[in-house]
């Protein structure tokens, strides 16, 4: 999937859209989800245009790599949470449910988060091996 520069995402980064910016660098930014789906909900992205996990690790430059991971490390000790621990995700396309085509890690924390995903065998599947 080719890049959209209209994503909302390259928006923020153009500054054509604010956000609650909680940390930036020369290869990344994070501001709040404006829909926290936890206590603290921040996105961590990269300021290149990469769709997804799968582009980024593909194309992005040691740098690059170097600093989003760097980032988000940074961030959780900013933010208080390596004591108490937290969560990072990444949805990638139509499975994991992406609506934003930027990359973007979402770090979860200041609660107990409870299990990672709903267990598919108890939706209906079936182990197959
Ligand atoms: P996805 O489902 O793509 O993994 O997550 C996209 C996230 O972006 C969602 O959690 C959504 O709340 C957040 N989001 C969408 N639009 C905006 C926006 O304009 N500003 C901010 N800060 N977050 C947004």
């Amino acid at each position: 999937m080719p890049y959209d520069p209209q994503n909302i995402f390259a928006k923020i980064l153009r500054g054509e859209i604010p956000c609650q910016k909680v940390y930036e660098d020369d290869h990344v930014l994070a501001f709040h989800d404006i829909h926290p789906q936890a206590k603290v909900h921040i996105l961590v992205i990269p300021k290149g245009p990469y769709t997804d996990m799968t582009d980024f690790s593909h194309n992005a430059s040691q740098g690059e790599i170097a600093a989003l991971f760097r980032a988000v490390g940074k961030i959780a000790k900013e933010q208080n949470l390596t004591s108490s621990g937290y969560r990072i995700l990444s949805n990638i396309g139509l499975n994991g449910g992406q609506e934003v085509p930027h990359l973007h890690i979402h770090l979860f924390g200041g609660q107990v988060l409870g299990p990672m995903l709903i267990r598919w065998e108890e939706e209906g599947g079936a182990v197959s091996c």
